[in-house]
């Protein structure tokens, strides 16, 4: 929902699509931009109702505009997956499904979850990991929780990008390998933009690149 990762997105969707069709390439999209202020807001006073019927007006938008499907640039609004799903008669690719496909086809069964406390602490994420594809999922304690979701809203939907908050996701991510996680998971579309695969102990799954790909495979069917 900040114009940070739709940026990521956009630009990865049509890298997607000129890799595979080559040329001049890119892809149709029709992108609905939020004011992430108004999103913000909701989130914070927990009107989890309002913020669903904004992004299902949103989604009929893209609807008219046709679009074939839609892709939810976030994880965290994907507690409202379902108020989009019945406003509108196209598909919405649900964030946690290519993520855990790709978990699967690497072979974890145990994988960490970093993201915003409400991704993290609500069942909408962590049960749809758990009991539709069958995943063990890791949190961090408290504490670490917080310190990840006062990075995401304070820096890094600003797009600023600070060494000691990666030291920070770092440490996190080595206490939940020590716990038993094989992998961690980017569920945040902005965390790709503070910690990357290379200075990692473990595997990463970024949500942001796993849902930009199903959307360009999807586009190209
Ligand atoms: N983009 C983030 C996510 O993937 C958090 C900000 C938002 O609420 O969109 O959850």
């Amino acid at each position: 929902m900040s114009w940070e990762s739709t940026a990521i997105y956009y630009r990865l969707i049509n890298q997607g699509v000129k890799a595979r069709l080559g040329g001049h390439h890119s892809a149709k999209i029709v992108l609905y931009s939020v004011d992430f202020a108004e999103i913000e807001r909701l989130q914070a006073t927990d009107r989890w109702d309002e913020a669903g019927q904004l992004l299902a007006n949103a989604a009929q938008s893209l609807e008219r505009a046709g679009a074939e499907f839609i892709v939810l640039c976030t994880n965290t609004m994907h507690n409202v997956a379902s108020s989009i799903e019945s406003a509108v008669s196209i598909p919405l690719v649900h964030i946690a499904d290519p993520t855990a496909q790709a978990i699967q086809a690497a072979k974890v069964k145990t994988v960490g979850l970093l993201g915003t406390k409400f991704t993290m602490e609500k069942d909408f994420y962590t049960g749809r990991l758990r009991s539709k594809h069958g995943l063990n999922v890791l949190v961090p304690n408290e504490s670490q929780r917080e310190q990840v979701h006062r990075v995401i809203y304070d820096e890094l939907v600003h797009g600023v990008v600070r060494e000691d908050s990666r030291r920070t996701f770092l440490g996190v991510i080595e206490e939940l390998r020590v716990q038993g996680a094989q992998a961690v998971i980017f569920g945040c579309t902005e965390i790709t933009m503070l910690v990357t695969a290379d200075i990692l102990a473990i595997p990463s799954f970024d949500t942001t690149a796993l849902h930009a790909n199903a959307a360009v495979e999807l586009s190209l069917v």
